[in-house]
């Protein structure tokens, strides 16, 4: 087989990224042909680009119940993140330098977080339970006179479970503290309604619902203040300066208008697919799966398989076909166990075997059959070669 041709391999990685749709990159393309004006032009070439902006911004708007002038696009879920977080602490400096979050954030949010403690801010970690279910209580304990933000992530993307984020958002609401939550794995997967969750912003990207990688948008609520991050040419209403990425836009809004009309259909769908995986993957000795039972992603399937480290099951996967992800990250050199699975309580020997395998609108039945034909072969294999593996009675 050539060793680019990739027609018949199983991609089970939609959480890291996706194919984009047909429909969106059809949208896109006059974007970056026919019609380039740059939407801030005042010539009538540019009212196609500045119409086209407009347009996405409203299908955007109207997925999400909000208003289009509550739309900046971004350049991702991370620009987002970064600008809510930093945005909204900056600008409530006068009130404190208190912010609170969970342990299981994205790095997006966590590193932002890092950067503002070296800034002089203090952040409360809240804890989550054994099933990555934020600790609502102790969210609500941290609070002090000096807390400005409060982010909880809408769905994880190592577990998949999803956070009582309108519980939150009206608790964060009585109190006067702004509310963010980063809805990335949230967002054309599962119902998303900003007014329903209480929140003042809220964090997408295009390339986790089968639009364009390096293109997302942040949800701010009228009447909230942020500062910048970025300081430029005044765009988006002096939001983000920066030249609008308008195919990007465009591609973005119509992944996300068709993600939503076929939202339950395709729940449905996957959530047999990930009941097919459940059933085969957990008859092999060892594993359990990981994050909420029910109350989770439809398409994010996560597992631990224990006497074998997560990158050799990802590498031998890979040998046949399959790409898959584990929270265990050994690229530096050092082998740092996923800070998700930790923070649900399990110890590290256990954590390196993780195995996250999402699917999407392009995964198949017969996807499914190829993981489990070759996923226990892949676990017996390692076992074998693994000095911890007691083996079996
Ligand atoms: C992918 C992801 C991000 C980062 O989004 P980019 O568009 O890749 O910058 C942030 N948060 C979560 C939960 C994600 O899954």
């Amino acid at each position: 087989m050539d060793k680019n041709d990739f027609s018949a391999y199983v991609y089970a990685d939609n959480a890291a990224t996706t194919r984009l749709s047909d429909t969106a990159l059809e949208a896109m393309l006059p974007y970056m042909t026919a019609y380039y004006g740059n939407p801030s032009s005042i010539y009538s070439f540019s009212h196609e680009s500045r119409k086209a902006l407009s347009a996405a911004r409203s299908d955007v708007a109207a997925v999400l119940n909000a208003d289009p002038s509550e739309i900046i696009f971004t350049s991702g879920g991370t620009e987002s993140d970064n600008h809510a977080v930093v945005g909204a602490a900056r600008a409530n400096v006068a009130k404190g330098k208190h912010l609170i979050t969970s342990t299981i954030e994205h790095h997006a949010l966590l590193h932002t977080m890092k950067q503002l403690e070296k800034e002089g801010y203090s952040v409360t970690y809240v804890p989550v339970d054994g099933e990555g279910t934020v600790d609502v209580e102790a969210l609500k304990a941290a609070v002090r006179p000096d807390t400005t933000v409060i982010s909880i992530m809408m769905a994880n993307n190592e577990v998949g479970t999803i956070q009582p984020i309108a519980e939150i958002g009206a608790f964060a609401k009585s109190k006067g503290i702004l509310f963010h939550t980063d809805a990335v794995q949230a967002v054309g997967h599962i119902p998303v309604d900003v007014k329903e969750l209480n929140v003042d912003m809220l964090s997408l990207s295009g390339h986790k619902f089968h639009g364009p990688k390096g293109v997302g948008a942040l949800y701010l609520r009228k009447g909230v203040r942020i500062l910048p991050l970025m300081q430029g040419g005044g765009q988006e209403r002096g939001r983000r300066s920066g030249t609008e990425n308008v195919a990007g836009a465009v591609g973005l809004a119509a992944a996300l208008k068709e993600a939503a009309s076929q939202m339950e259909t395709e729940a449905a769908r996957l959530k047999a697919l990930v009941a097919r995986l459940d059933e085969g993957i957990l008859k092999i000795p060892y594993t359990k799966k990981t994050g909420h039972p029910t109350n989770r992603l439809p398409g994010l399937a996560s597992y631990t398989v224990e006497f074998i480290e997560g990158e050799s099951m990802i590498l031998h996967l890979d040998i046949r076909g399959i790409a898959a992800s584990t929270g265990s990250a050994c690229s530096t050199g050092s082998l740092d166990p996923s800070h998700v699975l930790m923070a649900m309580g399990l110890t590290h020997e256990v954590a390196h075997g993780s195995l996250r395998l999402s699917l999407g609108k392009y995964s198949t039945d017969a996807d499914v059959d190829k993981i489990l034909a070759e996923l226990p072969e892949v676990v017996a294999l390692l076992r074998r070669m693994s000095p911890v593996w007691p083996g079996l009675e």
